[in-house]
């Protein structure tokens, strides 16, 4: 079986659409991002380390995010991002892991098991060029995002916020089993007794499938967390 094609992306800046693999090389070209890097330097914000993050789903890298973090910002600032944009259900627990480091809530009377940190630890602490690391989002069914930290600049932040997204993956073309039509919906019975490349359905067969553990079949959304618990989108930024 030939492996899943990384589906291209949009730039933030220009909204071309750019392959996957070529992404990393247009935003360091990209006059619209340049541009908006020039407006902010015009502007009064503090300048600071910022950071280049590719982030991708750990399963295959489908699902992909470049996003610039502001040092001042926190990994929970991350955190919470991450959850809009891509995994939160029901608001279950999530870490990050960077070196033999955990980062993460830290609840009063419970002793730190192992190198653990709290994750309002800013991101000028932990975050540098090359460094690489994770992300897990609910342990009990878990979505895991691998994390690396691709380039260092040091300037003014792009907005006010302490995330900005710098371009992401267009929603994987993916079509029904059944007649071919494109597919809004994913079987994870399917997935789970069958494996990859997953059991894609169009609206009208999703109704007719027979499976009924996890609810039937579910919703597609442009993130890593389709299909499992109840995740039912919307996949969208916090904030732009
Ligand atoms: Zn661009
Ligand atoms: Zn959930
Ligand atoms: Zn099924
Ligand atoms: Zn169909």
């Amino acid at each position: 079986m030939a492996r899943k094609t990384v589906p291209a992306g949009v730039c933030a800046f220009c909204e071309r659409e750019v392959a996957a693999a070529g992404m990393t090389k247009h935003l360091a070209t990209c006059a619209a991002r340049q541009a908006a890097i020039d407006k902010a330097e015009a502007s009064k914000r503090k300048p600071q380390p910022l950071y280049h993050l590719v982030v991708r789903d750990a399963v295959d890298g489908t699902y992909w995010l470049h996003l610039e973090v502001a040092g001042s910002a926190t990994l929970q600032d991350l955190d919470v991002y991450l959850r809009a944009i891509w995994v939160d259900c029901c608001g279950h627990i999530s870490h990050f892991v960077f070196g033999t480091t955990r980062y993460q809530e830290l609840i009063d009377g419970f002793f730190a098991l192992g190198d653990q940190k709290s994750i309002t630890t800013k991101a000028v602490d932990v975050l540098r060029a090359g460094l690489k690391g994770k992300y897990e989002y609910d342990f009990g069914s878990p979505t895991e995002l691998k994390i690396e930290v691709i380039a260092e600049r040091t300037g003014k932040p792009l907005t006010t916020k302490p995330v900005t997204l710098l371009a992401r993956n267009l929603m994987p073309a993916q079509v029904c089993v059944e007649c071919g039509e494109p597919a809004t919906h994913i079987c994870m019975q399917c997935y789970y007794e069958q494996g990859e490349p997953g059991c894609y359905l169009c609206a009208a067969h999703a109704r007719t499938h027979g499976c009924t553990l996890y609810g039937g079949p579910k919703r597609r959304y442009n993130s890593p967390r389709t299909g499992r618990c109840k995740y039912d989108g919307p996949a969208k930024p916090p904030y732009s």
